[in-house]
């Protein structure tokens, strides 16, 4: 309904201009506050027939499923994803609600076990492995990734051109050493994707600098795994934290 007044609206303001060419600044702010009005409705609206959608086609659907929710919740997954709008796992995998607990932060990454910083990540964590005694815990990296493209591209001169961004793809550093010394001869977007999958590497080596989530893995009562989405061959690998002993194995 807002959308059609505001479209009208225009519609009658671009006529006006054409006729009255004196009155073109007022009718030219006019368009711009009309065009932003109704951006902000089809935004509004896009929420609510998602919503609507969702609700009576999944929720009400399935009353066994969301009744049980207000229970509790007992993921047997907790998942570090990117971001990126292009991989969410309950997509991708078809997580259920009440399935998966999610971290997403830039190119999923995990920070090392440091109670000065990085604060989110590990309140995320403990909660999870010392109160919800999750037994999966998945990296999952994936293709095109925007955040490797970042950390593969800082200078080595060390000037920095963002407020938070390099400071935190930093975080894997080491991946991004490693594929520059071992695959110096590829283009940068053949190193990337090469990152891609060694920063899950490195998170998975980080994670066991929580001591709860070493114990988990020393009493096998948790298991990190490593992930690799590429969203341009629709392939999904997957590997145990000992990647390179065991071959990842790809879906
Ligand atoms: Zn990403």
């Amino acid at each position: 309904m807002a959308e059609a007044l505001c479209a009208n609206a225009i519609e009658g303001l671009k006529k006006l201009l054409s006729e009255r060419s004196d009155l073109e600044a007022v009718a030219a702010a006019k368009i711009k506050q009309l065009t932003a009005d109704l951006e902000a409705a089809t935004s509004v609206e896009r929420i609510k027939t998602g919503f609507t959608h969702f609700k009576t086609e999944k929720y009400e659907k399935n009353p066994s499923l969301y009744g049980e929710l207000e229970k509790g919740q007992h993921p047997k997954y907790m998942v570090f994803a990117c971001s990126d709008s292009r991989v969410c796992p309950s997509h991708v995998l078809e997580f259920q609600p009440g399935e998966a607990f999610m971290v997403r932060n830039i190119a999923n990454m995990v920070p090392p076990y440091d109670k000065t910083k990085y604060s989110s990540v590990g309140a995320a964590l403990e909660y999870e492995v010392e109160h919800l005694k999750v037994e999966n815990i998945l990296v999952m990296g994936h293709s095109c990734c925007g955040g490797i493209k970042g950390l593969m591209s800082i200078p080595e001169d060390g000037t920095t051109s963002s407020d938070f961004i390099e400071d935190w793809v930093k975080i894997c550093s080491s991946a991004k050493s490693k594929v520059k010394a071992e695959f110096s001869e590829l283009s940068l977007t053949e190193q990337c994707s090469k990152c891609e999958v060694e920063a899950v590497n490195v998170s998975l080596g980080n994670l066991l600098t929580y001591p709860f989530v070493k114990l988990g893995v020393m009493n096998r009562t948790l298991n990190l795994k490593g992930g690799y989405y590429n969203f341009v061959k629709a392939t999904f690998d997957i590997w145990s934290l000992d990647h390179g002993v065991s071959p990842p194995l790809t879906v």
